[in-house]
């Protein structure tokens, strides 16, 4: 999986991510946790984590996905986007040592899934395409329990990476961060096609159910045109019932200057999704009843009533249809 230069300086390039770092002996990558090690590229902090915490399935975003259900959740350190507005900057954006943060083993974190009555294990916080190996390992185990996997991820990955991890996912969330190549190239240092291919990869060649995030950014990605062409893209290439969590930026990293996003631009960019087709459309970080809401595609019934990440109502009947007209909510509930 590793190309190996014929060069005095022992270059060896890393193939996880489309970066493809050029490694010295001895240097890491732009994500920090692969490393030259002289041999090969080397994932040097398996198991070393920087935040564990049990938290509901519904802040993965993931809404269509055993709704009400816990999610042991991880992450590690480093990042292969460079996004000027990283949310999660202290632990993406700082080369930390390993030896100063916890190590888990894969068996002890579904040891501690099945403790904790967690239903998932997500991979979150940073990006699992980065620590891929890790996250195989604990999906073998997890599987035997009846646990189920989740990716939550940017979805920059080479072609071997992403088929190797997302078809191991039981569900993913990909944070789509704008539908323009100039802001992913500005902003991310990144390549919006690849996350397109990714996202189109995983909708049609995994079984993994899929949900998009899109942090909406007063000024840089949220223009009307933007967003339509992205639910377009979607209704197309994904289908309708692919859900779509519209989420509200707060200054962050780079991008101290920009303003947090008012709910009647989350509110414009929810009516845009629902005009397009989309059939699951939701807003996030931001309170919204009734915008966080699951309605029947169909008759348009309220399914599953959410506040903030707390599901209040849950009308689905047992085969996950409808009560009012029987027809079945997309996503995986039983
Ligand atoms: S995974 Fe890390 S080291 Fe490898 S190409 Fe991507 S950023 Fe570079």
């Amino acid at each position: 999986m590793y190309n190996f230069s014929n060069t005095d300086e022992q270059i060896i390039i890393c193939d996880v991510c489309p970066r493809r770092c050029h490694l010295k002996k001895g240097q890491n990558g732009f994500c920090f946790i692969r490393c030259n090690t002289g041999k090969s590229i080397e994932y040097t902090s398996y198991g070393h984590i920087t935040a564990l915490a049990v938290d509901p399935v519904e802040k993965k975003p993931l809404f269509n996905f055993y709704p009400s259900s816990y999610a042991l959740s991880l992450g590690t350190y480093g990042c292969n986007m460079g996004c000027k507005f990283c949310q999660n900057h202290k632990i993406t954006k700082f080369n930390l040592n390993p030896n100063d943060l916890l190590y888990i083993s894969p068996q002890m974190l579904v040891r501690k899934a099945r403790e904790m009555q967690c239903q998932s294990i997500a991979f979150t916080y940073n990006d699992p395409v980065i620590f891929y190996e890790y996250v195989l390992d604990v999906s073998k185990i997890a599987i035997n329990y009846g646990i189920k996997t989740v990716a939550v991820s940017a979805g920059y990955a080479q072609k071997e990476i992403r088929k190797k991890l997302f078809t191991k996912m039981d569900a993913v969330n990909i944070d789509l961060k704008a539908f323009s190549s100039d802001f992913y190239k500005r902003n991310c240092a990144a390549e919006l096609s690849v996350v397109l291919d990714t996202l189109k990869f995983i909708k049609n060649d995994t079984n993994a159910w899929l949900e998009i995030t899109n942090l909406i950014i007063e000024g840089e990605n949220d223009s009307p045109d933007e967003l339509i062409n992205m639910c377009e893209w979607i209704v197309m290439n994904l289908g309708k019932n692919v859900p779509l969590h519209f989420s509200a930026f707060h200054p962050a990293y780079k991008m101290l200057h920009n303003k947090a996003t008012s709910s009647s631009k989350l509110s414009l960019a929810y009516d845009i999704a629902r005009k397009t087709g989309l059939n699951y459309v939701y807003v996030g970080n931001i309170r919204d009843i009734e915008k966080s809401t699951t309605y029947c595609k169909e008759c348009g019934s309220i399914l599953i009533e959410r506040d903030w990440f707390k599901v209040i109502s849950n009308k689905l009947n047992k085969n996950a249809k409808c009560p009012c007209c029987g027809c079945t909510c997309d996503g995986i509930f039983i």
